[in-house]
């Protein structure tokens, strides 16, 4: 299948919950200084994703085959049981909002700029699960990301990346030798169509994550993923 690529991605800082988030209140000086931040990334944030969907060729005890490309992942080979197809990603903020960012020295302008950078690679995630949802009936969308967890390390990232083709001519996103993404605010891995909610943050046992997205559960990797 073809590489699709998003880059018209809608970007507008929801305010209400950046307040909360930041625990900045909107009648300071600092919640003026949010608000002028706010217009100007607006004006220059272009988030945007790439995608392909890929076929599942071959299955083994932990291994899944995409194409022709073998991803070591008891975790996806489990999920994806039952499915002929996945959907390797790479989305990000975008080049334009990173360079804009780099131009903010002072601390706050750079905690709010990283802050907004996230916000903006949160839109194109949901660009993309909105285009696969309404392009290829892909409903209830999981997610698996190389470096996550020990299952699927980040050297990972190259086998993705080898999935998607030219990423940095297509979006911009450029791996590193240590397998890091620029920007940083992108997000790469496997999305999947899953019976019941599945998400990394379930088997990973980080006291303390400010992205969790799902509570621990302890017994959740020997009942369902150990030599299933
Ligand atoms: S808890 Fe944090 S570090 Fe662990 S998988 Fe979730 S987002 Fe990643």
């Amino acid at each position: 299948m073809p590489v699709k690529i998003l880059d018209k991605v809608q970007f507008r800082l929801d305010l209400k919950e950046f307040f909360q988030a930041t625990r900045i209140r909107p009648d300071s000086q600092d919640g003026d200084r949010v608000r002028a931040l706010a217009k100007e990334a607006e004006g220059i944030a272009r988030p945007k994703a790439v995608f392909r969907e890929v076929l599942i060729v071959d299955r083994g005890q932990s291994f899944v085959t995409l194409d022709s490309i073998k991803i070591n992942s008891q975790i996806l080979r489990v999920n994806s049981q039952g499915l002929d197809r996945v959907f390797a990603y790479v989305a990000s903020c975008g080049m334009e909002l990173f360079n804009w960012a780099q131009g903010h020295f002072d601390m706050l302008d750079r905690y709010l700029a990283d802050s907004i950078m996230e916000r903006a690679l949160n839109s194109a995630l949901k660009g993309l699960e909105d285009y696969l949802r309404d392009n290829f009936n892909a409903d209830r969308l999981s997610y698996i990301n190389p470096g996550s967890l020990e299952d699927w390390p980040i050297e990972g990232q190259a086998d993705l990346f080898g999935l998607l083709g030219d990423v940095e001519g297509a979006i911009g996103v450029r791996l590193t030798e240590s397998y890091l993404m620029l920007p940083f605010k992108s997000s790469s891995g496997i999305l999947f169509s899953a019976e019941k909610d599945y998400s990394s943050c379930m088997l990973c046992d980080r006291p303390t994550c400010p992205n969790r997205r799902a509570a621990y559960d302890s017994k959740l990797y020997e009942t369902k993923y150990r030599d299933s």
